[in-house]
């Protein structure tokens, strides 16, 4: 079994990135700069939004941070959305889900520029990916396929099962996979909660990919031998001998199916850490003007 190191990776690409700035910088070039909208003070919300802007830091970016609380109206939200569609300085920014509930996710979606929308979540970005045009990919898929690119995994020919049909995970990921692209050409399976017999299809995987939201939901009895697991979840769970009083916990019984993998990744520090990659990795692309000119 070989562990997928996420966070390591992030850290080689973050590098990777805070040279190429450093460059861009030394010719006297625009640095990227990324804006995150925080609303409201849900806590796992507010330590994505922390990495984020660190990360930012790490690699030489602008960032800037906006933080509303959660009475925010969904006006005033679009509003400050459109002023950061016409900032000429900001090159991407991102709207940390979820919002309160009196606010609409699929408005504000919307609303973003697809020019700077750099989670990749506008419908815009969204068809680009399905039709294979440049565009930018959503952060975690995203990630993904670079985890799977930089390890060497060959993924040509390959059965995977994606459980989850989000439209941030699940589902993009599918469509990444199933592309004639070198990360791709799978024959893909999207499973959801309505799937019938569930464990027969991961049972089938040579890829599994978890992004279901249930703590240990894959168990070992669900994989196959030698299969690849990319786990997705983020789970919070009670843990009072930890001082924070919670751990976090993938989709998959980590312990029980790792034996069984030829690759896997652990969670925490697995796809979580090359989700804020991507976002970099989009910005910078924005602000060399890669995708849409
Ligand atoms: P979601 O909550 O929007 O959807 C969950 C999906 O799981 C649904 O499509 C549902 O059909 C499926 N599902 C639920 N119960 C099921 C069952 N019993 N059998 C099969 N499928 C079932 O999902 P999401 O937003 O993609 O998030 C999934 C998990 O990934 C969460 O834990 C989330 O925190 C995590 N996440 C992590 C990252 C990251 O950067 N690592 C990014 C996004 C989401």
């Amino acid at each position: 079994m070989k562990l997928i190191d996420g966070k390591g990776l992030a850290h080689t690409i973050k590098e990777e990135i805070a040279v190429e700035v450093a460059a861009i910088k030394e010719k006297g070039g625009k640095i990227p700069h990324l804006a995150a909208v925080l609303v409201g003070d849900d806590p796992a919300s507010a330590s994505y939004v922390r990495n984020k802007v660190r990360s930012c830091d790490q690699c030489g970016f602008q960032s800037t941070l906006i933080r509303k609380d959660s009475s925010t109206t969904e006006e005033a939200l679009l509003g400050i959305i459109e002023g950061l569609n016409e900032d000429p300085d900001i090159d991407g920014f991102i709207v940390q889900l979820p919002l309160p509930k009196h606010i609409n996710e699929e408005n504000v979606t919307l609303a973003i520029d697809p020019k700077k929308d750099v989670d990749g979540f506008h419908p815009t970005n969204f068809g680009r990916m399905a039709l294979g045009l440049p565009s930018y990919l959503p952060a975690t898929p995203f990630g993904i396929v670079q985890m799977l690119d930089r390890y060497g995994i060959e993924t040509s020919g390959m059965h995977c099962v994606v459980v989850g049909r989000s439209n941030i995970v699940g589902t993009p990921m599918s469509i990444l996979l199933s592309r004639k692209a070198k990360v791709g050409n799978c024959t893909v399976t999207l499973t959801h909660s309505r799937t019938r017999d569930l464990s027969a299809e991961t049972l089938r995987a040579d890829i599994v990919i978890a992004a279901i939201g249930i703590p240990n939901f894959i168990g070992a009895d669900m994989v196959k031998e030698g299969a690849i697991v990319i786990d997705v979840g983020i789970n919070r769970v009670d843990a009072p001998e930890r001082k924070r009083g919670y751990k976090l916990v993938g989709d998959v019984d980590f312990d029980a199916v790792a034996p069984k993998c030829s690759f896997i990744t652990p969670v925490p520090g697995g796809v979580g850490p090359m989700t804020v990659t991507s976002l970099l990795l989009n910005t910078l692309k924005s602000s060399k003007r890669e995708i849409y000119g």
